[in-house]
């Protein structure tokens, strides 16, 4: 069973109080079965090892964003996308129901904007309240948040934003120029001050160096309080974007950084999110014994595709593994 909150968050706070990229790598280094079985155990002694939290992915606006992400086919700068307009609350909580009857317990809504616009706020909070009404724990990822915008957010109950970081400092500009790595640790403040939970993670594979992958676990490790949950994604190369022909991850490294984020950041969730179309079920499976804890359900992401409930439930059932349920007030 989960430890209690508050022993927890104290862990994350307390966990090693400073990373160094050389303390990091030096865990990195280790001999493979070294590295996992340190992880495994830190993991045992924070989760239920046997457990696998699930999440849905919603794309509530879709397309012609203006930042420059190289990896994301949702960038006006990438081609072949047509935007949407933002989905009616009908159409979202008819979504949701489903996820729900699919086992997930967290809900995530995202929109590939800059940052939500002022005439957005009133329908994004009608989507966070009616979703929690539905007894699901509410995610948004809506780009850059202004303080006064996550004190709205949180007013309406939402529990969790995502805003990854995607990769290290040093790196940051080969990715993205339309905004700088410091704006995304200003939203993060914001979401943390307004008493939202963080998910906060990255991307591998986009050209990056092991160390810069390692350097973007240490920023996040060396937050105030470390993400609450930490999305872990491999790069899906998708047409029409800069990164659509970058040379695929060495899966032995992605899951040594799995085992990394899980010893740095020991008590929150590590998520195994966008790339698992293309990974095998015995990388997952390392992926889940190295600490990862969380995935998300069904056929499709934002825009690209996911291994869907079929293939999940039936590789979970061979690994033993269950979902996490969450009890919490809602319409059942
Ligand atoms: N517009 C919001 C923002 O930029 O924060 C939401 C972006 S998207 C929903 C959330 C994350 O998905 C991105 O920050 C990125 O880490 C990941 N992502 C997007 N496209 C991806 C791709 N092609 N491959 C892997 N991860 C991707
Ligand atoms: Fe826009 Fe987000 Fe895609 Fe970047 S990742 S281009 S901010 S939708």
């Amino acid at each position: 069973m989960l430890k209690t909150e508050v022993a927890k968050a104290a862990e994350r706070g307390s966990a090693e109080s400073r990373w160094t990229l050389d303390s990091a790598r030096e865990l990195y280094d280790l001999p493979f079965n070294d590295l996992l079985y340190r992880s495994h155990g830190i993991h045992r002694a924070n989760f239920d090892p046997n457990e696998v939290q699930l999440s849905k992915l919603l794309n509530i606006k879709t397309g012609g964003c203006p930042e420059d992400c190289g990896y994301c086919s949702q960038s006006a700068h990438a081609s072949g996308l047509v935007a949407s307009k933002l989905m009616k609350l009908d159409d979202v909580m008819s979504e949701a129901r489903k996820a729900k009857e699919s086992g997930a317990t967290r809900y995530c809504m995202g929109a590939a904007w800059r940052s939500p616009k002022a005439r957005d706020e009133a329908a994004i909070v009608a989507m966070v309240k009616g979703v929690k009404s539905l007894g699901l724990e509410t995610c948004m990822t809506l780009g850059m948040l202004s303080s006064e915008q996550a004190e709205t957010f949180a007013d309406a109950g939402l529990d969790y934003y995502n805003h990854n970081v995607d990769t290290s400092e040093r790196f940051y500009p080969e990715v993205i120029t339309t905004r700088s790595f410091s704006d995304r640790l200003e939203t993060l403040a914001h979401v943390r001050e307004a008493g939202i939970k963080v998910c906060s993670g990255g991307i591998l594979g986009m050209g990056e160096t092991v160390d810069d992958r390692i350097d973007m676990l240490v920023t996040l490790a060396n937050l105030p309080e470390p993400p609450e949950s930490v999305p872990i994604n491999l790069l899906i190369p998708m047409p029409g974007t800069r990164m659509a022909n970058v040379d695929p991850v060495d899966p032995i490294e992605f899951i040594r950084i799995i085992a990394l984020a899980r010893l740095m950041m020991p008590a929150s969730s590590v998520r195994l999110t966008a790339g698992r179309t293309a990974m095998s079920d015995e990388m997952q499976a390392l992926c889940f014994f190295a600490g990862a804890n969380s995935i998300f359900i069904g056929d499709t992401l934002l825009t690209a595709a996911n291994p869907g409930n079929d293939r999940d439930s039936n590789l979970l059932a061979r690994l033993g593994m269950t979902a996490t349920s969450l009890e919490i007030p809602g319409e059942c």
